[in-house]
């Protein structure tokens, strides 16, 4: 990290790293898999004309842990539509089927903390965290996260029984400790971490330098249109 992103970054920091205080003491809950209500099977059919689908129908077996979906976000509050399940782009969740399987035959589990993103929801991230520079600017290269698209995953790892393991940092996390490339001097956590991103790589994914939680697949073609909370049906 140069002169430059360290101005960026620290102040980013600070101010996150007190959000994400409030929100440290509560505990985590990751939601297992469960059916659908009727309204969540609404969202699912309309989601499924744009090529997306249930994370868990593409990956049995993830856990999830939808983070903007609750208050253990950086925001502290929900901002995504209510009953808006985890999604992904049917190709990209092919992607992270392999990358589970090779993380299982290494005694991890993947667990999921965001996964397609309205753009509507994105632009509200954007508008309140867009100077930490680590959101990214609607447009910017000519499109939107790849979030939007479904084709990007946020993720962390869980034993087999479901606990989450240390790794460098939290969910947005926006400090030095974010980087994909940081060093924080505990060889477990860094060799977890390499073994993550080995396999996610290994699977089709992207790293970002900016967030070692981030994995785009920008390997399936056209990205095409941002699906709209709107065009599901919110
Ligand atoms: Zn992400």
């Amino acid at each position: 990290m140069n002169l430059r992103q360290l101005t960026i970054v620290l102040p980013a920091a600070l101010l996150v790293g007190c959000l994400l205080a409030a929100c440290a003491s509560k505990p985590v809950q990751p939601a297992s898999p469960r059916a659908l209500t009727p309204r969540e099977f609404d969202v699912v059919e309309r989601a499924r004309q744009f090529g997306l689908i249930p994370v868990q129908e593409a990956v049995p077996g993830i856990w999830v842990d939808q983070r903007y979906a609750t208050t253990r976000n950086i925001t502290g509050s929900p901002f995504y539509p209510p009953a808006l399940p985890c999604l992904i782009h049917n190709d990209t969740g092919a992607k992270l089927a392999r990358a589970q399987q090779l993380l299982a035959a290494r005694g991890y589990q993947l667990k999921i903390w965001d996964a397609y993103r309205p753009p509507e929801s994105h632009l509200f991230l954007f508008k309140n965290f867009g100077q930490s520079g680590y959101v990214h600017e609607p447009g910017f290269e000519g499109r939107w996260s790849y979030h939007c698209y479904g084709r990007a995953v946020d993720v962390t790892l869980l034993d087999p029984d479901g606990q989450e393991l240390p790794m460098p940092s939290g969910f947005d996390d926006f400090s030095d400790r974010a980087w994909a490339a940081y060093l924080n001097g505990d060889p477990k956590i860094t060799d977890r971490l390499r073994t993550l991103q080995s396999a996610m790589m290994r699977a089709g994914f992207s790293l970002l330098d900016r967030e070692w939680w981030h994995f785009s697949d920008v390997g399936s073609g056209p990205l095409g249109a941002p699906v709209m909370a709107g065009d599901l049906g919110f």
